[in-house]
């Protein structure tokens, strides 16, 4: 039995299986020891990838010679060749069988060897057919891939997903009746595959330090959800101890299910919104039952992320179309598409960018891509005439960000009413609070927009300069830092004076505590996943807001987060034991 620890993004207790992903970098370099009883599956694996590979050669052949004729297609010949030459798989299957390890690195040590052999020939003949041999390792290594993608596409029940990190792609794109729970080795608190597997309402750990080193497909797993840990081959004792925790977790969930039917009021009267965040429209169900009375926060950007085509104007038409059936009247927030940073397929940009996370992403992206952007601001109209939505840019951080992409909606609603097609005339149109620069000049901002919505996750990111996603250095990533509460306070104080509606929907308002402290700092609207809305909406009914007033009053005052950290623990702890008791807060 082995403990490891790592973040918890995602609470929940599974006891299931490993299933490991590898991912392309760690196919080509690492090498990997293989169990003696696993020895022919790696044969096999390693003859599927050469077949494979072989197969495609013969199709490229097929093309090659009839389009440029019989000699130039000789070349793949060549390489159909080496792939059955004995000298070559020989060497591969006795590596695999001999030293027991994975046919990646024994394909890949085996081309090396051979590359450099030819390299150092002194027939220039040889010479040339070094970069063929890398292709052709480079081939198989690729079809080694899509065998692991025939196993994903089999996975049982109960699996838990081991990586060294997932796109929020992958994160979304596994069978949910299957996949019981997410582990990896990289990631922060508010990364995007964390922010995927609390939608998804799965327990998930990220930054799990020797996690690829320690886990091997098939091992019995538990994944704690809540203090963030995993255990490798776990006792008769501890598996145990998790069955009874899992029960009174569900326990937990089935008698904060009753705060969902009551309304958010404090104890002194004040009215306040609870929303949901989504990433798919099936979420909606979720956040309805669990008591949001609307949607504050729809990523849009999962449109693009979860298919390989960009989506048309109708996919985007169905999909919104389809929020706002279900919603029955209750009010969407669209996000414009938030494209960029850790969301970027970066396979698809040729140019990765060095620093992404300050680069052309959100706004930015789509100012630049204006036809993707007009295409979606379209579908947002035209289905704004079928119930209430409010459309809002993530990231803007200067003024003329906002207008320019206010203006786009204006043109597009000009040819709607050339075209006769139906739209909200006055639709709402609001900006995400993320930079401090946005904070900072909310006065500003605040005479233009409808409303303002704080993304904390990336607020906090930009005021601290700690990477989201990174778990070196996830310690400092601190919401509770009085420089990021004074940045609220200022945004929800600009609304106040200019009358618009301050929202948060950043990951750390489904924490109680710091919704506690929002409510103090002036916010009145939270979007929050769906599982956190029951607990919420007991912290909002069990508070004041005056004593909230009080409470953030103080913790700002503070010179530390450390400090201001404690403070509002103690002060809940006494308030609201029931939510407080043994609950970290920030
Ligand atoms: C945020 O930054 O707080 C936010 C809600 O946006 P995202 O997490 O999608 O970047
Ligand atoms: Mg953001």
């Amino acid at each position: 039995m082995q403990t490891l620890r790592g973040i918890p993004v995602s609470a929940g207790f599974v006891i299931g299986k490993v299933f490991v992903i590898e991912d392309e970098a760690r196919l080509r370099v690492k090498k990997r020891d293989i169990d003696p009883a696993n020895v022919p599956a790696e044969l096999e694996r390693y003859d599927f990838a050469r077949m494979a590979s072989i197969s495609e050669l013969n199709d490229l052949h097929q093309t090659a010679a009839d389009e440029m004729g019989k000699e130039a297609a000789k070349i793949f010949l060549f390489h159909i060749g080496v792939l059955n030459d004995p000298s070559i798989l020989t060497p591969i299957k006795k590596m695999i069988e001999d030293e027991m390890v994975n046919a990646e690195y024994a394909i890949s040590s085996t081309f090396d060897t051979i590359s450099k052999k030819f390299a150092n020939h002194p027939d220039s003949t040889f010479q040339s057919k070094v970069d063929d041999l890398r292709d052709l390792a480079s081939r198989q290594l690729r079809n080694l891939e899509t065998n692991q993608k025939i196993s994903i596409a089999n996975l049982d029940e109960g699996t838990v997903i081991v990586a060294r990190d997932l796109t929020p792609s992958q994160t979304a794109g596994f069978d949910r009746t299957k996949v019981a729970a997410f582990v990896t080795a990289l990631g922060g608190p508010t990364s995007h595959t964390a922010i995927v597997a609390g939608a998804l309402n799965l327990p998930a750990v990220v930054g799990v330090r020797n996690l690829l080193s320690q886990a091997s497909d098939g091992q019995r797993i538990i994944v704690d959800g809540e203090k963030g840990r995993i255990i490798l081959d776990p006792d008769e004792e501890t598996i145990d101890q998790y069955h009874q925790a899992q029960l009174r977790a569900r326990q937990v969930s089935l008698s904060l299910h009753e705060y969902a039917e009551l309304p958010a009021i404090t104890a002194d009267g004040v009215h306040i919104t609870l929303l949901g965040n989504i990433e798919f429209a099936q979420e909606i169900d979720q956040v309805i039952n669990d008591g949001g009375t609307g949607i504050g926060l729809y990523r849009t950007e999962f449109l693009f992320l979860t298919r390989k085509t960009e989506p048309t104007e109708e996919d985007h038409y169905q999909a919104y179309s389809e929020c706002v059936k279900q919603l029955k009247g209750k009010p969407l927030t669209i996000r414009t598409i938030d494209l960029g940073a850790d969301k970027y397929t970066q396979e698809q940009e040729e140019n990765p960018e060095r620093n992404p996370y300050l680069g052309l992403r959100s706004i930015r992206y789509c100012l630049a891509h204006q036809d993707i952007f007009r295409t979606q601001l379209r579908a947002i109209l035209r289905a704004s005439a079928h119930g209430p939505i409010k459309v809002m840019f993530p990231l803007i951080t200067n003024i003329a960000e906002f207008r320019t992409g206010k203006y786009f909606i204006r043109e597009e609603m000009e040819e709607l009413d050339e075209q006769g097609v139906a739209y909200d005339k006055d639709i709402e149109i609001g900006m995400m609070v993320e930079v401090p620069a946005a904070a900072l000049m909310a006065g500003s901002f605040a005479r233009e927009v409808d409303f303002f919505s704080i993304g904390t996750n990336d607020l906090v990111q930009y005021t601290l300069a700690v990477d989201r996603t990174n778990e070196r250095v996830a310690s400092l990533y601190t919401p509770i830092h009085p420089a990021v509460l004074k940045l609220i306070r200022d945004v929800a104080r600009a609304g106040r004076r200019n009358d618009i509606p301050v929202s948060c929907c950043g990951q750390s308002a489904a924490d109680p505590a710091f919704a506690a402290l929002l409510l103090g700092l002036g916010v009145r609207t939270i979007s929050a996943t769906s599982s956190s809305l029951p607990m919420l909406k007991k912290t909002i009914r069990g508070l004041t807001v005056s004593r909230c007033e009080r409470i953030a009053k103080k913790a700002i005052s503070f010179d530390s987060e450390a400090e201001a950290g404690s403070y509002v623990q103690s002060r809940l702890r006494k308030l609201v034991p029931e939510v407080f008791d043994g609950r970290p807060v920030g």
